[in-house]
């Protein structure tokens, strides 16, 4: 029996409390906030890590961040059940510090897993940490709003004795500022919005080039 997108998210939820991932994290958060939205969406976005009230609604982006996210996706004639949204880190950092790069390299696998089942035609990365999940060399400042083909490794698919990935998941990532540290800076929030009107013309790109 083929299972289902949602089924498959599920189980890659449950590997992570099963993996033990970040065990300082998980100790000092209130739950594991693994992702929302639509498992069969087009469209994925990534932010960095959980805050307080992600921590404790147990869903990405519920605050000042995410209700701005939400206008933007009203403005494009989008809502939240349309789209899937996660973070790279899974379990809220204490005081909301930055990610470490050790618990950001802990959680991407089972990134790269959400990103292999829901097959979506776009990620958009919110904010640097998110972009440079996916590519380490560029500066947001100098890339948002400009689509990257990346190819990501994909994980389900292992060859036994070696371990390592037999095929390769290429995806689409268009980079955007961080809602959060757009709200702040007048500058930064315009061009965020600019850069987020374009969403629909470029999946439509994307559409058209296969
Ligand atoms: N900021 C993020 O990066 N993620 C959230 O879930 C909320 C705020």
């Amino acid at each position: 029996m083929v299972k289902s997108k949602q089924l498959q998210l599920d189980e890659i939820s449950a590997q992570i409390i099963n993996d033990n991932v970040c065990p300082e994290l998980a100790a000092q958060a209130t739950q594991l906030v693994f992702g929302d939205g639509s498992a069969e969406a087009e469209i994925v976005f990534i932010g960095e890590a959980p805050g307080k009230n992600e921590d404790i609604e147990g869903k990405p982006f519920v605050g000042a961040a995410g209700k701005f996210l939400n206008e933007m996706l009203g403005s494009i004639g989008m809502k939240r059940s349309d789209i899937y949204i996660t973070n790279i880190v899974k379990y809220r950092p204490p005081n909301n510090r930055d990610p470490l790069p050790s618990e950001k390299a802990a959680f991407l696998p089972y990134l790269q897993a959400q990103l292999e089942v829901i097959k979506p035609k776009l990620v958009v990365t919110l904010g640097r940490h998110s972009l440079n999940c996916f590519l380490p060399d560029l500066s947001i400042s100098q890339v948002h709003g400009q689509p990257k083909r990346v190819k990501i490794k994909a994980h389900t698919s292992t060859d036994e004795k070696s371990g390592k990935s037999l095929s390769e998941l290429t995806i689409v990532v268009l980079p955007l500022f961080h809602p959060a540290a757009a709200l702040y800076n007048g500058s930064m929030k315009q061009t965020l919005i600019d850069d987020f009107a374009n969403i629909p013309a470029i999946i439509e790109l994307i559409k058209n080039s296969k």
